[in-house]
């Protein structure tokens, strides 16, 4: 896993966000997070996030409406798109936009740790 890496972290339930937190800081990460949409893109605007995990059911903006947002201005950032729920054509359309994934909620570390490690050394051979 690539070390020195700040994440941010999205979801409306505190459950996911705490193992995020603890996964990712034992492993060297810094991570923020945030509750709702628009509290990461107030987040996004003041730190240099290398990249985002954001839960897609949330009141309010949803995780698809913040994907939006995040790609009128930082195109390359990767994210990682948490849903617990069946494909719809609304996750489809945002999944085309560039270093866009989505994993199934509830989710085992170890396969998000593998779709963290693959985003950002992607990022590594593109810099
Ligand atoms: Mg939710």
């Amino acid at each position: 896993m690539t070390a020195l890496k700040i994440i941010l972290a999205v979801d409306d339930e505190p459950g996911y966000l705490e193992v995020i937190k603890f996964e990712y800081s034992g492993k060297g990460f810094t991570i923020f997070s945030a509750r709702n949409a628009d509290d990461a893109l107030a987040v996004l605007k003041r730190e240099s996030i290398d990249l985002v995990i954001t839960d897609m059911k949330m009141p309010g903006k949803d995780g698809l409406d913040l994907v939006i947002q995040i790609r009128k201005t930082l195109p390359d950032l990767p994210i990682i798109i948490m849903t617990g729920y069946a494909m719809e054509d609304r996750l489809k359309r945002v999944l085309e936009f560039k270093r866009t994934v989505h994993i199934h909620k509830p989710f085992d570390l170890d396969k998000l740790g593998a779709t963290v490690s693959q985003l950002l050394s992607e990022e590594k051979l593109l810099s």
